[in-house]
């Protein structure tokens, strides 16, 4: 019984763009729901039998996918960043976009798997789902209304920040 109630009590995956494409989950803590499916020994036969038009892991994961040809991924990457775990830099999205050729979008989640603060489809910065998420070394905190057109507080990363001011500063 108790495993059950351990299992029942797992979070879905939440898609950026809902609804979820075949969505491959590498990570553990997930439960599989509807297409989004949960392969807890990472990347193998059996879910690239799945065909994931997503894939969502942890960065490191999704850095080691790179040499993978993997033709169903069509959608996106969801990179899953626990507490304590390098966030995703600029470089690592731009060699996964390199790679794929699919937009990547991060998300924060906390030990159980709880989205703590998420990006969306505007892709400045993440929007932050839960009050208890503090920014962490390198952000700030952005309150201007996002392209996506929600309101909610956002996680920038500085040096994103500074790229903006220096495309601004040029185009002056
Ligand atoms: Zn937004």
């Amino acid at each position: 019984m108790q495993l059950r109630n351990s299992w029942r009590k797992r979070p879905v995956l939440v898609y950026p763009i809902p609804p979820a494409p075949p969505t491959a989950i590498l990570v553990d803590g997930f439960r599989s729901s509807g297409n989004t499916r949960v392969f807890e020994n990472g990347w193998s036969e059996e879910a690239a039998s799945f065909a994931p038009a997503a894939i969502a892991a942890a960065p490191a994961q999704l850095d080691a996918l790179r040499g993978t040809p993997i033709p169903s991924l069509r959608n996106a990457l969801i990179a899953l960043v626990r507490p304590g775990e390098p966030r995703l830099t600029e470089d690592e999205r731009e060699r996964l976009w390199r790679a794929f050729r699919v937009p990547v979008f991060e998300q924060r989640i906390d030990e159980a798997g709880c989205l703590l603060a998420s990006e969306c489809e505007a892709h400045d910065g993440l929007h932050i789902e839960s009050p208890e998420l503090p920014p962490r070394d390198g952000e700030v905190i952005e309150t201007t209304p996002c392209g996506c057109g929600r309101t909610s507080p956002r996680l920038i990363a500085l040096e994103r920040v500074e790229n903006l001011r220096k495309v601004a500063a040029y185009a002056r």
